[in-house]
This record gives C-alpha cells, structure tokens and sequence, in this order.
C-alpha cells in the first residue's frame, strides 16, 4: 500500500471471460499459458494488439489458424468503446470512453502539423478536490485499470486512423518509435504520438496502474511511444514523484504549480497543506534528471486570484530552482466555479515576466474549450451540464 489514496481498480464485477485488448506482455504470457501455449507468445499478441493494432481475433496472422480460433471462442478482444466524439473547432476531438461498469471517462485528440497529442485520464473523478477544477469537484470514483489506460490510447488512434496510417518500420521511422499517426496517403509523413496525462484524475495517485500502462505503451513490441514524449502531470503528490524519480524508466513530469504562496496555494489546491510549495521545491530539485530534460510547471491563470505581477515574480523564483520551462494556462471557465480568466494583457505581461527571467514559457491555449474538453473541464457522470454542440465536423 504506498498511499492511503491507492484506491483499487474494480475486480469485482468482471465479466468471467479475459479480455486481451490492454493487458501488458506478462498477462498476455499468462493468458497464453493459460490456453496450453508458451508464454513468450504473450510477445505475439502484444504485437498484434499493440503495433498492428488488429480488433479481430481473425487478422491475426502471426498466429496459427487453431489458435486464432480458440481465442475467438475464449478471450474477448474489446477496447473502450468511445460513447461520444465531439469536434471542436480547431480540430481536436474530446472523447468519451464508456468503462465496463458503465462509468465514464474523457480524453482529447489534438492533431498538431508535426505530432498527435492525446490527453488521458487515469481516474474516474480525481480525490485532490482543487477548486478552480471541475474533475476536482466530482470527488474520487476509482483508479482506472491499466487496460483502461491503454484503451484510450488504442480507440483514439483507431477512430482517427486514416487507411493509410499504419505502422512503419523501425526503420522508415527515424526516432525509432512506431506509434505514428497521420493522414496518409503516398509519401505522406506519420507524425509521432505524446501522451498527456492531463484528464481526468491524478496519475501519482495511480501510480502501479499508470506504471503498468507507462511500460505496455513504451513496449518495443507494441506501440513503442519513447518514454520521453509521454508527460504525467501531478498536483504534487512528493511522495509520488520521488517514486517516479527513482525508476530507472519513467515518463516526463509536470507539476500543477497553480498558486505561488503557501496561503494562495492552499486555499485552492488543498494537498499543499499536505506539501507545502518548500517541500515541493525539494522534491523537484531532487528529482534525477537526464540531460536536456526540463520539468514542467503548469501554472492556471486565475483572474485575480493568481495572476498578479507579484506571482509572476515569485513564479519565476520557484521555476529557477532548477531545470524547468513553465506553462501558463488561462483558466477555462466552466459551470459554477466562481473563477475567471485572467485579461489577455495580463497574460502577456507574466509571459515576458519569464522569459525575461531565462525561462522557456509557453501559454497554453487549451483546446476542445467550446466542446468542455479542456484541461480541468472534464467531467463526467451527470456532474455538470451537457457540453455545447460541437462547432464544425470533420
Ligand atoms: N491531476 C493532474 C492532471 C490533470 S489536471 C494535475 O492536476 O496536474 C491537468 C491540468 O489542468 C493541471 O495543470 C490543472 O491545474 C489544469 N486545470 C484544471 N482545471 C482547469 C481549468 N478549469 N482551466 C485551466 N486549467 C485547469
Ligand atoms: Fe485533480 Fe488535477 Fe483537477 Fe486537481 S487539477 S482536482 S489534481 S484533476
């Protein structure tokens, strides 16, 4: 038990058949053994689901016809289905995942000209209870399995995947990594896939199932995303991320800094009380770092609340305590909260406050805002009101 937070994923209520789609090499060896197979076909399955990303048992031509057939008679091959895509005007699509016991969860497909960007959520609901964010507001419902990670991962590349897009070659692909993603069509060029774990929840929060999900995805027989463009972003659970810290293969961090007092911070992100913005700066300043690698810092804009030319100071005196570039994110506003963004001149001004203090700052303009699919928007469960209708289609 590393934390009293580590809520189980459900066991009860399984369905009584295994499922492959999701399930990491080891349990896909199991499951193989399982059928009177060696295990190391686990390897041939990861493969199939992962790098050829087959949905029916019958495309698996890595395997022998009579095997192929006692799967279709005895493991289900079902990933999330996706409930509710819904476009947004700048061409990023919020998805919702319908779960096996009929929860829900949101993720976010962001086509950019040179990569995908997926946000996922690793939690139904999130514990860490933060005011300004609309996850926060619904309280914890469960940890999402990894299989539940994965999913959202596989249906989002499927439902966008063009029928050109499929996976190349280690060798066509000059970063070695094949979870490509593109329009197609003859010499088009796939562009490579970061994962955000931006959703909903607190990934540290689920840390053995984010792990799990962390080494299928970075599988080399599987879809091989390099450890380096997925990013798990924290509210600053220190315990967390000093057992990030101590893995030798871990995603990218990023922390929801968000406040830059102990008085400001606490009052809208109530694990500062936990730890503190001292113990956070420790913890980060500890966190081994490879060469190049910088450390994220979030910070939402709330008007008035954290958007003041003092917290741009302090900011910036918090992120030079080691290798960081910051995000400034412009809170979206959303049913009830009692925040509002901040002015854009404000905005500006905090902007050239970093970087006139060296330090690499971007504004995050969250996408999906017209379809509620922004960071911090995402809920679920009847806990706000349905999001406005989509602008455009694809
Ligand atoms: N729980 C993790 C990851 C999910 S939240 C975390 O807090 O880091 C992802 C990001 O969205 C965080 O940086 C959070 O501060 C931000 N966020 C939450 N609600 C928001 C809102 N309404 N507007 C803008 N950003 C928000
Ligand atoms: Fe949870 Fe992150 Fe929202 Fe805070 S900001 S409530 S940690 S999802």
């Amino acid at each position: 038990m590393s934390s009293p937070w580590d809520l189980p994923a459900p066991e009860a209520g399984r369905a009584a058949r295994p499922n492959a789609a999701g399930l990491g090499r080891f349990e896909l060896g199991l499951l193989m053994a399982s059928l009177g197979e060696p295990s190391w076909r686990g390897g041939q399955l990861l493969s199939g689901l992962l790098r050829q990303r087959w949905t029916r048992w019958e495309q698996f031509s890595n395997l022998s016809k009579s095997l192929r057939a006692r799967l279709e008679s005895d493991v289900d091959l079902a990933w999330p289905a996706i409930v509710q895509s819904q476009p947004s005007a700048d061409g990023s699509t919020k998805h919702v995942f319908g779960l096996g016991d009929g929860r829900q969860v949101e993720g976010v497909h962001m086509p950019y000209e040179d990569r995908v960007t997926l946000c996922l959520s690793s939690q139904v609901g999130c514990a860490m209870g933060c005011t300004f964010c609309a996850t926060g507001q619904m309280g914890i419902i469960r940890n999402l399995t990894a299989p539940e990670i994965v999913g959202q991962v596989v249906a989002m590349l499927n439902q966008h995947a063009h029928p050109q897009d499929r996976p190349v070659s280690p060798k066509q692909d000059a970063e070695g990594h094949r979870a490509t993603h593109g329009p197609g069509g003859a010499g088009a060029t796939k562009v490579p896939v970061n994962l955000v774990f931006m959703g909903m929840g607190e990934p540290l929060h689920n840390f053995d199932h984010l792990m799990a999900a962390f080494e299928s995805l970075t599988d080399e027989e599987g879809l091989a995303i390099p450890p380096r463009r997925i990013t798990v972003s924290t509210s600053g659970l220190v315990s967390g991320i000093d057992r990030l810290g101590a893995l030798a293969r871990r995603p990218r961090l990023a922390l929801s800094l968000n406040g830059t007092t102990d008085e400001a911070r606490s009052r809208i992100m109530p694990v500062n009380r936990v730890w503190n913005l001292e113990a956070l700066a420790q913890a980060l300043g500890r966190f081994p770092l490879q060469s190049g690698e910088r450390i994220t810092i979030e910070y939402v804009l709330l008007k008035g609340v954290t958007d003041t030319l003092e917290d741009g100071r302090r900011l910036a005196a918090f992120a030079r305590r080691f290798p960081a570039k910051v995000n400034l994110i412009p809170f979206n506003p959303h049913e009830g909260s009692g925040f509002e963004p901040p002015e854009e001149a404000r905005v500006g001004a905090l902007c050239r406050q970093l970087s006139d203090a060296d330090l690499p700052v971007s504004v995050r303009r969250s996408r999906g805002q017209d379809v509620a699919g922004a960071c911090g928007q995402l809920v679920r469960d009847g806990q706000r009101a349905r999001p406005r209708r989509p602008k455009t289609e694809d």
